[in-house]
């Protein structure tokens, strides 16, 4: 009795020591700043030893590095909860294990029954993004804001937050650009260039683009969220917290605009309905103004949205923006049109009108704490509700198909199968041999052929990306193609050039068994030394040639417009060995920037003026003198007019009324007898985003015979050549030029009519690519 009554002393001493002791760090203790004051940003290091503080402290939050960046950083989450609900994590993730996979719950007469009990003790799962756009500051300094409340506060609210949901927070997915941004904000404060972009890409390769990674998971942060969050913990609600450009409104919440695509499930499409609507409803009663929903941001692609596929909705939020750190004001008659809503009149999508004025860190802060916060309360209130509409998407996808139904696709092995393999078993699908090969109708299919069912927990997801893409043709009151916010199609069988086959059911097969995994195929090395342009004005093209190069391990050179300029087309690996580039590829990006680059004043002097005349001639020296020149997409126009080629880009120049191909697979024809061509079928694809077409023309003034055009590749003159996504005016392009070589002198200039290594995707013609890289 006396032991433990002295046991139950020392305890409560112990405690109140503890708690005595627990001060939660704020984060303007550790920054020496608070989050959202003008002019300041925080560095990586800083914010980790932000969260770290607060794990140390607060019994509420556990921090964890999940992984290393493609710069070596580390990639870091917080969980964050009530303490009792931490102590029990591992069941949570069973209870969201089970409830995804209904079949897990054991025969279809009892599932039903069992989840009830399983939703009674689960809690909602919420994953909060920020920073995947490092530019857009707010999101990851809001993050130490918004974990602070939740680790200190003694709100009823916050305490209904924490009793009821897990918060898993991710203060940055890109924590490289945090450290780019910062750096070149720093370096210009207080010069008339304060406030820019930086002059580099924030994502070592993708740019803006590791928002566009999220079914073919290239990028190695794409990769550990997907591994470590999302398929660990199968979150309900996914809130990404993003910004957009400082015109419009001052805060986009969900719905997203039409149109969705087909495969996100109803029970999703209605969750981000109802918790954007209330959260907009909420924040214009509190006095927020300018919100939008409904407008500019749509829910086709894939690749902004895994949640979609996996169970759980994805709240985008997107706050206005000011000059990086650095305040702004805007008269309201300067407030610009988007999508779906005018900003200087109220409208369903849009209220109620802000007026103008300054814009400041601080303000964006505001809004994103707030609607992160507006979210979680939903997140609490309505747990149930959450965890039974996550159960009803999962019994949707795994009950079994009715006949006539779609059943599953077939995957027949070829060279890039595996590479499709591997990424829908990163998200989640399971794969089955058949111990008897596969049979079609009368045709026997080879033996290494897999089966992808329907009827799983993520069969939606392989089923948007086996399948061919119908964009629907939207137009606006003035009968104009209204633009998709990315691009049309996601068909990964035709840019990998892998054949699949849709099966209805009923199907027969064998027993389920995984197949294991297979290494990638790597492409041979090219012989010779390319060099890549690498233009002042950052371009994502060439970010993922990079990224693509690097992981085939192919050597390559950079030249930027300094060295074309100069006429520098060779580098000195050692004293007396020289090494010239006879290659040089330029990536996609508008003539106009390739040949001005960034217009003076508005940076700083050395990045100005792009490759101008100078760079031309000397990169028509080079050709002239045997070098080949590699121009990709939109390049290939600055190539026609500096060059004066003897070809026309029939749609430069057309209304969108008239011909349009925002990002679509197309088909072409090759000609297999030249060498870029070689060892290719004669019919394949084309990833088409903005793309010239070309015509071969008799102009007098080109400073070369027609006769030096060998047209490699065309789009068929007897079939559509729209194979997945949207084309308008397709006939205008039929029996036109989509890859070209035109000889000059000695060299040679290959013009490339589409991106032939699309987002690391488009395996079907990298071959095409790479035989032009190391062709003479
Ligand atoms: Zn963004």
């Amino acid at each position: 009795m006396r032991n433990l009554t002295l046991t139950l002393l020392l305890l409560f001493l112990a405690t109140g020591f503890a708690t005595a002791q627990t001060k939660i760090p704020t984060p303007a203790e550790v920054l020496t700043f608070t989050p959202g004051d003008d002019r300041k940003l925080a560095s990586w290091d800083q914010v980790v030893d932000y969260f770290q503080r607060l794990d140390t402290a607060s019994d509420r939050v556990n921090f964890e590095t999940l992984g290393t960046t493609t710069m070596g950083k580390p990639f870091v989450m917080a969980t964050i909860s009530s303490p009792a609900n931490l102590a029990r994590l591992d069941e949570f993730k069973t209870i969201q294990d089970q409830l995804s996979d209904p079949r897990k719950l054991g025969p279809p007469a009892t599932r039903d029954r069992k989840a009830a009990e399983l939703i009674r003790r689960g809690k909602t799962i919420v994953l909060i993004t920020c920073g995947i756009h490092s530019t857009e500051v707010g999101s990851y300094l809001s993050s130490m804001l918004i974990a602070h409340r939740l680790a200190s506060s003694t709100e009823p609210e916050i305490q209904k937050i924490l009793d009821n949901t897990i918060i898993l927070l991710v203060p940055s997915l890109n924590p490289d650009g945090v450290d780019i941004v910062k750096n070149w904000y720093d370096k210009t404060l207080g010069t008339p260039f304060e406030g820019t972009d930086p002059p580099e890409l924030y994502h070592k390769y993708t740019g803006h683009d590791n928002n566009r990674d999220w079914y073919a998971f290239t990028q190695v942060e794409t990769q550990i969220t997907v591994d470590k969050i999302h398929n660990v913990w199968h979150p309900q609600i996914v809130h990404d917290i993003h910004q957009q450009g400082s015109f419009g409104s001052r805060l986009f919440l969900p719905p997203y605009m039409q149109p969705v695509e087909p495969n996100v499930p109803r029970a999703l499409v209605q969750g981000y309905t109802e918790l954007g609507n209330w959260m907009a409803a909420e924040m214009r009663a509190k006095g927020f103004q300018g919100i939008t929903t409904n407008s500019t941001y749509d829910a086709w692609s894939p690749a902004r949205a895994y949640s979609h596929y996996h169970g759980g909705v994805r709240m985008l939020s997107e706050t206005a923006s000011a000059k990086i750190a650095t305040p702004i004001t805007l008269k309201f008659e300067e407030l610009r049109s988007r999508e779906g809503y005018d900003p200087q009149k109220e409208s369903p999508q849009f209220g109620p009108l802000w007026r103008g004025g300054e814009w400041h860190l601080s303000d964006i802060t505001k809004y994103m704490t707030t609607a992160a916060f507006l979210l979680l309360d939903h997140a609490a209130t309505n747990r149930d509700q959450w965890l039974r509409r996550f159960y009803s998407v999962g019994k949707e996808a795994v009950r079994p198909r009715r006949p006539s139904e779609l059943f599953g696709f077939l995957i027949e092995p070829s060279e890039h199968s595996q590479s499709l393999i591997s990424i829908l078993k990163r998200g989640g699908v399971v794969l089955t041999s058949s111990e008897a090969a596969f049979k079609l109708g009368s045709r026997q299919l080879p033996d290494e052929t897999l089966l992808v069912r329907m009827d799983q927990p993520y069969g939606a997801f392989a089923k948007a990306l086996l399948e061919v893409q119908r964009y629907p043709n939207l137009r606006d009151e003035a009968g104009h193609p209204i633009a998709p916010y990315d691009v049309t199609a996601h068909t990964l069988p035709l840019l990998m050039g892998v054949t699949v086959h849709p099966v209805k059911a009923p199907f027969r097969y064998s027993p389920a068994e995984t197949v294991a995994e297979r290494g990638m195929d790597l492409s041979t090395q090219p012989p010779n030394l390319p060099a890549l342009y690498h233009s002042s004005v950052p371009s994502q093209d060439e970010g993922w040639t990079r990224w693509i190069l690097d992981s085939k391990k192919i050597s390559y050179g950079v030249l930027g417009d300094k060295e074309l300029r100069g006429g520098v087309t060779f580098y000195k690996p050692s004293p007396g060995v020289t090494i010239r580039y006879l290659t040089i590829v330029f990536p996609d990006q508008p003539a106009r920037t390739l040949l001005d680059g960034y217009r003076a004043g508005a940076m700083p002097p050395e990045l100005t003026g792009g490759l101008g005349t100078l760079g031309v001639a000397k990169l028509r020296e080079l050709v002239e003198t045997g070098g080949t020149l590699i121009f990709l997409n939109r390049a290939s126009n600055f190539a026609i007019e500096q060059f004066k080629l003897p070809l026309r880009n029939i749609v430069g120049g057309l209304p969108r009324t008239d011909f349009y191909v925002p990002g679509s697979i197309l088909r072409i024809k090759l000609d297999t007898s030249h060498p870029l061509a070689k060892g290719m079928p004669e019919e394949t694809i084309a990833w088409a985003e903005d793309s010239p077409v070309f015509e071969v023309t008799n102009d007098p003034n080109a400073s070369v015979p027609a006769a030096n055009v060998r047209v490699i590749a065309s789009y068929p003159a007897d079939k559509d050549p729209l194979l997945s996504g949207w084309l308008l005016g397709g006939d205008l392009i039929k029996g036109k030029a989509a890859l070209v070589e035109v000889t000059i002198g000695r060299g040679r200039v290959i013009l490339f009519g589409f991106r032939p290594q699309y987002r690391a995707q488009s395996l079907a013609t990298y071959p095409l690519f790479f035989n032009a890289l190391s062709s003479k």
